[in-house]
């Protein structure tokens, strides 16, 4: 049985002598695990059209464990994307989380939209991003991928009263709730300023709009630490190592 689908190449990683694991998320069946023969061949017909990130066009053998690629064409490279260091890097990551997140076969169109937005975003983008930069966009697109995902966390009601939070006044309770300032005690840690208001930005903007923000470092951070600790939660305790695959940096 053959499986037709539109797919980004989340990891390419190399298998014996000539041979790829290739982990794609596709917008009709979400991530899928392919394994391509003789990919690393210099005349392999895949060669050049799964690297890391590519968008293609693919057709998979299924099999019992695993499919095995019959047929890959790119349909978006996005060149620019690997030519700044700071933008792949954040891209990589983003992948990564996505393969995190998703078990095979479970199909996730939004988490799809997410990734593909993400890779256009990153695709014109003309300039290194500063570190801050890139916490920033690797926060808004994880916080997108978990709602997308139903792991929302919550952002309008506080975690013990239930009533609507106010704009400036967020503490976290454990690294991963909010709550209001009557309900919070000395042990919490304070919200910056702006920092809710960041985080729903996040939530709602595009993440064009999100590239355009400009906040203060301790608001930014907050909002970064409880976004990275919301996916944590959601992430087993082995995978916490994040990994770029250098496949990504090398080529
Ligand atoms: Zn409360």
């Amino acid at each position: 049985m053959y499986l037709r689908d539109e797919a980004i190449v989340l990891q390419n990683v190399v298998w014996r002598e000539h041979d790829a694991h290739v982990t794609l998320f596709g917008r009709e069946h979400g991530k899928m695990l392919a394994i391509a023969r003789g990919a690393r061949r210099w005349q392999a017909k895949h060669r050049g059209h799964i690297d890391a990130l590519n968008q293609i066009e693919v057709m998979l053998a299924s099999g019992t464990t695993h499919e095995t690629m019959a047929v890959a064409r790119s349909l978006r490279a996005r060149p620019q994307l690997r030519s700044l260091l700071s933008v792949v890097s954040v891209a990589g990551q983003a992948a990564d989380r996505v393969s995190r997140l998703t078990e095979p076969h479970a199909a996730e169109p939004l988490v799809f939209d997410v990734l593909q937005e993400l890779l256009n975003v990153c695709q014109a983008q003309t300039q290194e991003w500063t570190a801050e930069r890139s916490r920033c966009m690797l926060a808004a697109c994880t916080l997108k991928l978990l709602d997308a995902l139903g792991y929302a966390p919550e952002l309008e009601q506080c975690h013990r009263c239930h009533l609507s939070m106010n704009e400036d006044v967020g503490f976290a309770e454990r690294p991963f709730a909010l709550v209001c300032r009557a309900c919070a005690d000395r042990t919490m840690q304070t919200a910056p300023s702006f920092s809710l208001r960041l985080i729903r930005f996040l939530r709602r903007r595009s993440l064009t709009d999100c590239l355009a923000v400009t906040v203060e470092i301790p608001a930014l951070r907050f909002a970064c630490d409880f976004i990275e600790s919301c996916y944590r939660e959601h992430v087993p305790l082995k995978d916490l190592q994040e990994r770029i695959p250098c496949s990504l940096l090398c080529s």
